[in-house]
């Protein structure tokens, strides 16, 4: 008999390649998995009982803005309650790190924390705070393109960047990435890079070609009328650059763009051909960002999520607070600002078809720190396994594992991640497949989820029968 950590027993194994699920045990030690199936040969210190269950890799949110909120709240509950084990942070061209301002703080950047919060000038610094307070769960950096502009461009960002200015944001990229960073972001539809043109784009993305499993992901310039010229734009930046890209959040927004993903995945699925492209999408028909008038015309309807000069209407919906004062739209979304919001402005059959896509990851695009957040930020991943999975049989459970674990580990590169096999790290979750369901709702979003029973992240327990369990084992991962 072999000595070993712990084990997993009699459960349904779902080993995230997209096979289905077999009966056996899994043995842990040292945080890494030495025994899959068969466990005879090996005796633990603990056995959690499996009961059944079915036991997946811990799931892995790619898309996130979880970049302060690591360091902020490191138990990360609202995420390992759902049985996320990794997160990819720096997305939508907001990245805490690198990140140094003169005084220029645009949005969306209000999104991740307070400027005097971001105090990483390089992606070390920003790794050794997080080291040195754990977080429960591991994160993957990518480089914000925003964060580059205002580092190179300071208030001036209405604007192509110059020659000298792309040089300058070349070099901070590239070393971003040598520091571990796994690839580069871009957020088109904001502000500060609302005017950068594709050719600053790709020159940028060039810089990943040093680095081989290097990703470049992007919340596209418009994904409301024109989304499908946004689609062929990334797919050209990705070509240009000749890297793998991934669409951030992939929706069609707006009632007149209903339906038109059908058009969107068609390109995709033409370019797979030749090139490496992904998506991921989050399994609800609103959407939550800042608030900027732009989104509020593309909705049906819009909650508030947070206003800093007016937090008693967190939670509220806009269209009341306009007729409260009486003002227009315009004027209301000003004395909002500094705010954020849910959008209701997607199509459940563009959902469907989207998450149903074989290539779709799963990403919660969940904003932590909020006071009436999307609930998204805490039920993704069980919203994916109860409604669409068991409710609506959209696509069998080993699809949706495979879509939250080991195609995101292979998409972004993460090494040992994403499958239980021997010799990966144990990052694990034990769930039941009859009782998986999000708890939270627009109007009560912090709720932990239904059916989450164990979360082991690097062979410890983070999380059991609904609460916290203490372990903080999170790592920064680097390719
Ligand atoms: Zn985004």
């Amino acid at each position: 008999m072999e000595r070993c950590d712990l084990i997993v027993s009699n459960a349904v194994i779902v080993d995230g390649s997209g096979s289905e699920g077999r009966l056996g045990s899994v043995a842990v030690d040292g945080g890494k998995i030495v025994a899959v199936g068969d466990v005879s040969g090996w005796s633990a210190e603990e056995t959690i009982a499996g009961d059944g269950l079915v036991l997946a890799p811990g799931f892995i949110d790619v898309h996130t803005h979880d970049d302060m909120a690591v360091l902020k709240t490191p138990d990360m509950t609202f995420k390992v309650s759902q049985g996320v084990t990794t997160v990819v942070a720096g997305n939508c061209g907001i990245s805490v790190a690198p990140f140094t301002t003169e005084g220029s703080f645009p949005p969306p950047f209000p999104l991740l924390g307070e400027a005097q919060e971001f105090r990483f000038p390089t992606v070390a610094a920003y790794q050794e705070a997080l080291e040195s307070n754990r977080p429960a769960v591991n994160l993957a950096l990518l480089t914000g393109h925003s964060s580059l502009r205002v580092i190179a461009m300071g208030e001036k960002l209405d604007q192509a960047a110059d020659s000298a200015q792309i040089a300058k944001m070349k070099e901070v990229l590239h070393l971003a990435l040598k520091q571990g960073c796994i690839g580069f972001s871009t957020g088109l539809g904001y502000p500060p890079a609302m005017r950068a043109p594709e050719a600053e784009i790709i020159a940028l993305a060039d810089v990943l070609r040093e680095f081989p499993a290097a990703v470049y992901a992007t919340h596209m310039r418009d994904e409301g009328d024109h989304v499908v010229a946004a689609v062929e734009e990334t797919l050209r930046t990705g070509r240009k650059a000749g890297v793998p890209v991934v669409i951030s959040h992939h929706k069609c927004a707006g009632r007149s763009n209903y339906g038109r993903s059908g058009e969107t995945l068609k390109l995709i699925e033409a370019a797979r051909a030749t090139q490496k492209a992904g998506l991921d999408v989050y399994p609800y028909t609103a959407s939550s960002t800042v608030l900027l008038p732009e989104y509020v015309r593309e909705s049906d309807d819009v909650l508030i999520t947070f206003s800093d000069p007016h937090p008693e209407h967190n939670g509220r919906r806009l269209e009341d607070v306009v007729a409260e004062w009486g003002c227009s739209l315009n004027e209301a979304i000003e004395r909002l600002y500094p705010a954020g919001a849910i959008y209701f402005q997607m199509d459940e059959e563009d959902l469907k078809r989207i998450l149903s896509y074989p290539p779709s990851m799963v990403g919660s695009d969940g904003l932590p720190g909020q006071p009436r957040p999307h609930p998204r930020l805490w039920g993704t991943f069980p919203r994916v396994l109860g409604r669409y999975v068991r409710q609506l049989k959209l696509f069998s459970l080993a699809t949706a594992i495979h879509k939250m674990t080991g195609l995101s580990a292979e998409t972004f590169g993460l090494k040992d991640r994403g499958f239980v096999r021997e010799g990966y790290v144990a990052d694990l979750v034990l769930f039941d497949p009859d009782t998986v369901e999000d708890a939270g709702t627009f109007e009560d979003p912090e709720q932990p989820s239904h059916g989450i029973s164990t979360v082991i992240i690097d062979g410890a327990v983070a999380w059991q029968g609904g609460a916290a369990a203490g372990a903080r084992r999170g790592q920064f991962l680097t390719h």
